[in-house]
């Protein structure tokens, strides 16, 4: 299932292997990342496992060997559906998996770079080891916590990837200052009216003073930092240290994303 017209030139193109691929596009069709999928740039081709099944009962799955709960997807089946994608071998290969490698900013940045992913989607208690092994599949987890498939999580992956590509957001600069962008959280937003429910915007915002409005979102991002994530603020500090000394304050930010 193909669902966005051919581009002259080469799209971002995320192929999915799921066994429900009328999942896709989902919410993906509609908004930013829908509207780019429409005008070609991206693409996305849902492919169902089920489709190389080849017993008569189109089996798809069967129990863990040494027991256990659950069902688990065949390497047989599924190899066969990766084969069958025949995608370009520079294309990333992934797996949806709660034990993967941690899906950061920094990571979709990565793969928006690149062509777009093969994407499986596991369901059940996961899938067969030797075919993670055989076919070479990164595993890539959205957190710590655990799905019942893989393909809410791919629709997540995707989603952070398309909004990075050229031409999806209002504003270039809307991809790059935002939480997590440079290590830091978002300072708070704001738009009219001036007044809500008594709560004003903050004067600095509507002084029309750019430095101040910048000293003011960094104090705020880093103060955010500290206070919710000593993780990201530990990092940041240290790379602050080392690499960020004397640079310039954020830029303001773009109101026009979404
Ligand atoms: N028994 C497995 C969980 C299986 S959940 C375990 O304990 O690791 C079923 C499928 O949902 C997984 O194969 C994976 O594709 C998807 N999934 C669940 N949680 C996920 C997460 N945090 N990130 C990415 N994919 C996830």
């Amino acid at each position: 299932m193909t669902t966005s017209p051919p581009s002259p030139v080469a799209p971002w193109r995320a192929t999915v292997l799921t066994l429900f691929p009328e999942m896709f596009p989902g919410p993906l069709g509609v908004s930013l990342a829908g509207r780019a999928l429409a005008s070609g740039i991206w693409s996305l081709e849902a492919r169902d496992i089920r489709a190389s099944a080849t017993d008569k009962h189109r089996s798809v799955d069967d129990t863990p060997a040494g027991g256990g709960p659950g069902m688990v997807l065949r390497a047989d089946v599924l190899a066969a559906a990766i084969d069958a994608a025949a995608i370009d071998p520079e294309r990333p290969k992934l797996l949806m998996s709660p034990r993967g490698r941690p899906l950061t900013q920094a990571f979709v940045r990565e793969l928006a770079a690149g062509p777009g992913p093969l994407i499986v989607c596991g369901r059940f208690e996961g899938v067969d080891q030797r075919v993670i092994d055989a076919r070479s599949l990164t595993e890539v987890s959205i957190g710590d916590y655990v799905l019942s498939g893989g393909e809410i999580a791919a629709l997540v992956l995707i989603d952070a990837c398309v909004r990075l590509l050229p031409g999806v957001m209002g504003k270039l600069e809307s991809g790059t200052d935002e939480s997590f962008s440079d290590g830091l959280l978002e300072y708070p937003q704001y738009t009219r009216p001036q007044l809500f429910e008594g709560w004003t915007i903050p004067d600095v915002l509507t002084s029309g003073d750019h430095a101040k409005v910048a000293a003011w979102r960094r104090a705020q991002a880093e103060a955010l930092t500290e206070a919710r994530r000593p993780d990201l603020w530990a990092e940041w500090q240290g790379r602050d240290g080392r690499e960020q000394r004397g640079t310039g304050q954020k830029e303001p930010k773009s109101t026009t994303d979404g």
